[in-house]
Protein backbone atom coordinates (compact mmCIF):
# COMPACT_ATOMS: atom_id res chain seq x y z
CA UNK A 1 0.00 0.00 0.00
CA UNK A 2 1.33 3.36 -1.20
CA UNK A 3 1.38 6.40 1.41
CA UNK A 4 -0.84 8.14 -0.41
CA UNK A 5 -3.67 5.31 0.43
CA UNK A 6 -2.65 4.76 3.83
CA UNK A 7 -3.41 8.87 4.70
CA UNK A 8 -6.67 7.89 3.04
CA UNK A 9 -7.45 4.54 4.80
CA UNK A 10 -6.30 6.91 8.26
CA UNK A 11 -8.37 9.90 7.18
CA UNK A 12 -11.68 7.44 6.08
CA UNK A 13 -11.87 5.46 9.42
CA UNK A 14 -11.53 8.67 11.86
CA UNK A 15 -14.02 10.89 10.13
CA UNK A 16 -16.42 11.44 13.14
CA UNK A 17 -19.79 11.87 11.26
CA UNK A 18 -21.98 14.26 13.86
CA UNK A 19 -25.05 15.72 13.05
CA UNK A 20 -26.78 18.69 14.19
CA UNK A 21 -30.87 19.06 15.75
CA UNK A 22 -31.90 21.81 17.31
CA UNK A 23 -34.39 21.46 20.79
CA UNK A 24 -37.14 22.54 18.26
CA UNK A 25 -36.44 19.94 15.87
CA UNK A 26 -36.47 17.37 18.59
CA UNK A 27 -40.41 19.05 19.50
CA UNK A 28 -38.86 20.91 22.24
CA UNK A 29 -38.89 25.06 22.79
CA UNK A 30 -35.71 26.58 22.05
CA UNK A 31 -33.11 26.84 19.61
CA UNK A 32 -30.27 25.20 21.29
CA UNK A 33 -28.33 22.91 19.20
CA UNK A 34 -27.65 19.21 19.97
CA UNK A 35 -24.80 17.38 18.19
CA UNK A 36 -24.60 14.02 18.60
CA UNK A 37 -23.01 10.66 16.15
CA UNK A 38 -25.77 8.45 16.27
CA UNK A 39 -29.67 8.79 16.62
CA UNK A 40 -29.81 7.18 20.33
CA UNK A 41 -27.16 9.22 21.84
CA UNK A 42 -29.15 12.46 20.09
CA UNK A 43 -32.36 11.08 21.92
CA UNK A 44 -30.38 11.20 25.10
CA UNK A 45 -28.49 14.60 24.42
CA UNK A 46 -32.58 15.26 24.08
CA UNK A 47 -33.82 14.15 27.40
CA UNK A 48 -30.42 15.12 28.78
CA UNK A 49 -31.21 18.90 27.76
CA UNK A 50 -35.00 18.63 28.19
CA UNK A 51 -34.36 17.89 31.85
CA UNK A 52 -31.99 20.59 32.06
CA UNK A 53 -33.97 22.84 30.30
CA UNK A 54 -37.18 22.30 30.21
CA UNK A 55 -37.73 19.88 33.27
CA UNK A 56 -41.73 20.22 33.32
CA UNK A 57 -41.88 19.26 30.25
CA UNK A 58 -38.71 16.12 30.68
CA UNK A 59 -41.44 14.94 33.16
CA UNK A 60 -44.74 14.90 30.97
CA UNK A 61 -42.77 12.66 28.31
CA UNK A 62 -41.40 10.60 31.37
CA UNK A 63 -45.07 9.85 32.47
CA UNK A 64 -46.01 8.95 29.00
CA UNK A 65 -46.46 5.11 28.54
CA UNK A 66 -43.76 4.09 25.79
CA UNK A 67 -46.67 2.92 23.18
CA UNK A 68 -48.70 6.14 23.46
CA UNK A 69 -49.70 6.91 20.17
CA UNK A 70 -47.56 10.69 20.44
CA UNK A 71 -44.58 8.88 21.67
CA UNK A 72 -44.84 6.21 18.24
CA UNK A 73 -45.74 9.39 16.30
CA UNK A 74 -42.71 11.54 17.92
CA UNK A 75 -40.35 8.58 17.17
CA UNK A 76 -40.77 8.31 13.46
CA UNK A 77 -40.80 11.83 13.28
CA UNK A 78 -37.03 12.20 15.02
CA UNK A 79 -35.92 9.09 12.66
CA UNK A 80 -36.96 10.46 9.82
CA UNK A 81 -35.63 13.87 10.79
CA UNK A 82 -32.47 12.43 12.48
CA UNK A 83 -32.43 10.73 8.20
CA UNK A 84 -32.04 13.88 6.63
CA UNK A 85 -30.19 16.23 8.82
CA UNK A 86 -26.84 17.45 7.38
CA UNK A 87 -23.69 15.71 8.12
CA UNK A 88 -21.02 17.81 9.67
CA UNK A 89 -17.80 17.83 7.96
ZN1 LIG B 1 -34.58 23.45 24.68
Amino acid sequence: MSVVSWGFYFVHVTRIRMKTMTCRELGGMCDTGLTAETSDEMMMKGMAHLEEAHPEMAESIKAMPKDDPAMLEWSQKFMADWASAPEMS
